[in-house]
């Protein structure tokens, strides 16, 4: 049987990137899925590839931004309305920041970039567990980051609020492990999506692939990862075959993280 199937999975920052191959993913697997994502142009383009990977794939998407908690609230009861509950939950939207060191830091940037990645990803954990702990099951997967567990030396308010998603997965793995949720976040290091590319442009605003080689030169696998090998490791952390795998922080990095 595969995977998923049958299970319904609400991925936010589904209109690229990771958040659109785990999307693919996970269909292919055999998941009911919301997607939700600010971007409605690009929701119904990644639902159109969804239906084209898998033809019988059932795809609901929800037009919301993860900073409100309204709209984190209406994306879970509209999941529910369609579906009847949420068995996995892909919490995945985020935002960079601009290559900033600690004294350039944008007061209003940080309160943004802190509302999208850690209040998106508290909020929606809030909302989910509502649901996932009246079942007694459910599986989440937040999406953290290489800098959630060090420091990169460039980029102040995207560490803080990776690192906050961190501390808050731990937290919430602790507190509903004895309802049978398991909460897990991913660490991915450098993956090729238009999130690192146009990251990459702004250090090198005329040839991004050379800011890249710098990437590819740490890399004890020397290159990029891909939104497919991220993927994998999420569909994997939203089936049965993880059930005892919580609180656990999984880097997804070529092993830069073993440095
Ligand atoms: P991306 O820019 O390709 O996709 C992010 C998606 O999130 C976009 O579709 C965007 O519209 C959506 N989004 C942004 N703000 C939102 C909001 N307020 N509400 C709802 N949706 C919103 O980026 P990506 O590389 O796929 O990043 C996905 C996640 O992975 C982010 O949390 C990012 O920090 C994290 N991450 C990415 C990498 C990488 O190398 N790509 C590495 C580590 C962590």
């Amino acid at each position: 049987m595969p995977m998923l199937e049958q299970q319904i999975i609400i991925v936010t920052g589904a209109a690229s990137g990771l958040g659109r191959a785990a999307a693919i993913r996970c269909a292919t697997d055999g998941a009911r899925l919301s997607l939700v994502d600010v971007n409605r142009a690009g929701l119904d383009d990644v639902k159109a590839e969804v239906i084209a990977s898998c033809a019988k794939a059932d795809v609901l998407t929800v037009e919301a931004d993860v900073s409100s908690e309204d709209q984190v609230r209406a994306y879970v009861e509209q999941t529910v309305a369609r579906f009847g509950g949420v068995d996995g939950f892909f919490n995945n939207a985020g935002i960079e920041d601009r290559q900033a060191t600690t004294q350039d830091v944008d007061g209003a940037f940080f309160d943004r970039i802190m509302a999208v990645n850690a209040r998106g990803v508290l909020f929606g954990m809030k909302h989910v567990l509502k649901v996932m702990a009246t079942q007694g099951h459910g599986r989440i997967v937040n999406t953290a980051s290489a800098l959630g567990i060090r420091g990169a030396g460039r980029q102040a308010g995207y560490t803080a609020s990776k690192h906050a998603i961190v501390g808050l997965t731990r937290n919430a793995a602790l507190e509903y492990g004895a309802l049978g949720i398991g909460i897990n976040a991913i660490a991915p290091g450098a993956i090729l999506t238009p999130l690192v590319e146009s990251s990459l442009r702004q250090v090198d605003p005329h040839d991004w692939q050379a800011a890249a080689s710098t990437f590819v030169a740490h890399n004890p696998m020397r290159r990029l990862g891909t939104p497919d090998e991220v993927a994998s490791v999420v569909a994997f952390l939203l089936s049965a075959d993880a059930a005892f795998v919580n609180g656990a922080v999984i880097p997804i990095d070529g092993g830069q993280s073993a440095q």
